[in-house]
């Protein structure tokens, strides 16, 4: 529930309300807007009386979010929320951010290599997996830490920013430290532990949608996060599995819009993942800029061929390159534009 403060209310008002609702047993949140403050009541599971609120002195309106997810909702929050980033850049503004990366950090070789191939291509976000979660206990599970330090070599050499997954709770806050985007994966976007570490890590999130997990369950999930009082959260579109076995995953870029119309959080995609097979990564992620999306992650790498995981969906650098000149122009006709590298415009 949102209870919408007068133009003008005093703060002996605000703070009246926010007494009533700590009476009342919930917690009470302080939104203050460029016109009028709010004050969000959660905690709450089901329709809560308002009637003591209503008329209190200086209260306009009293709004019942109508959604199970509560603050991740456009109800609670009418305005997009921009994830700041250091050195300026930000996701979910007018700029379309692209992040890009093999799936895993093989070595240090391959990772500079990588991020001085996605540099050159203008990408502004350097992704790889330092922690793997795959199918199978017999393929590559990543190099773990020693990779965080690489990733910190990558971007200290290169200026790019570091997003990777952490795939515990356990393991947040190394990847933390180092990262500057947390990802959660889709096979941990249920993982209720790992969201709470998350949502208390001090980093943005990247949160990507479940293997089977509907658009609502994606946005409860989110709501974790923003309930342990982390508000930089960016979502992502990776694809669902479906009765279709012809691609790796139904990439469902209808969620862009649905989502864009449901929350105010950023919305990426990944068409990587989303389909499985390069020559289809480059349509969807033309597709996925025109469709709306804040910012495509792709894979790519130096050597697809010799790739430790992913290598059939990961492109060819040279195909990134040219990927890069073509969502430069999508962006622009949809009145974005393709984000500068950190720092630039900082
Ligand atoms: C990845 O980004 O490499 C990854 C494992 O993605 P997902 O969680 O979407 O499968
Ligand atoms: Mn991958």
């Amino acid at each position: 529930m949102l209870i919408v403060m007068r133009h003008g209310a005093t703060e002996e008002e605000v703070q009246r309300v926010v007494d009533v609702i700590v009476e009342m047993g919930y917690q009470a949140q302080r939104m203050p807007g460029a016109q009028r403050t709010a004050v969000g009541l959660v905690g709450n599971d089901g329709r809560v009386d308002a009637s003591r609120l209503e008329g209190l002195p200086g209260v306009q309106d009293v709004i019942h979010v109508s959604q199970p997810y509560k603050q991740v909702s456009r109800e609670w929050k009418a305005e997009n929320t921009v994830v700041r980033l250091p050195g300026g850049l930000c996701v979910g503004g007018s700029d379309v951010v692209t992040m890009a990366g093999p799936c895993s950090v093989e070595s240090e070789k391959q990772i500079l290599d990588a991020a001085r191939q996605v540099k050159e291509a203008g990408a502004v976000i350097l992704r790889g997996g330092a922690f793997k979660p795959r199918s199978s206990p017999y393929t590559f599970q990543g190099l773990g830490r020693p990779a965080l330090t690489l990733l910190a070599k990558a971007r200290e050499e290169t200026g790019l920013l570091i997003c990777t997954e952490a795939m515990d709770a356990d393991g947040v806050g190394w990847v933390a430290e180092s990262a500057d985007i947390v990802q959660l994966g889709a096979r941990n976007m249920q993982n209720y532990s790992l969201l709470k570490a998350a949502g208390k890590c001090g980093k943005p999130v990247l949160l990507k949608r479940g293997i089977a997990a509907t658009i609502t369950e994606l946005l409860l999930s989110a709501e974790y996060l923003l309930a342990e009082g982390n508000y930089n959260v960016i979502l992502c579109e990776r694809g669902v599995r479906s009765f279709d076995t012809i691609t790796r995953n139904m990439f469902d870029l209808t969620a862009i819009p649905v989502v864009h119309k449901l929350s105010h959080l950023p919305i990426i995609a990944d068409p990587s993942h989303g389909t499985g097979l390069r020559d289809k990564v480059i349509p969807m992620a033309r597709a996925a800029v025109a469709a709306g999306a804040d910012g495509i992650m792709v894979e790519v790498h130096p050597d697809p061929e010799r790739a430790l995981s992913d290598g059939a969906q990961s492109l060819y650098p040279a195909q990134f390159g040219q990927l890069m000149r073509e969502v430069r122009v999508i962006a622009e006709v949809i009145g974005r534009r393709l984000a500068e590298p950190a720092g630039v415009n900082a």
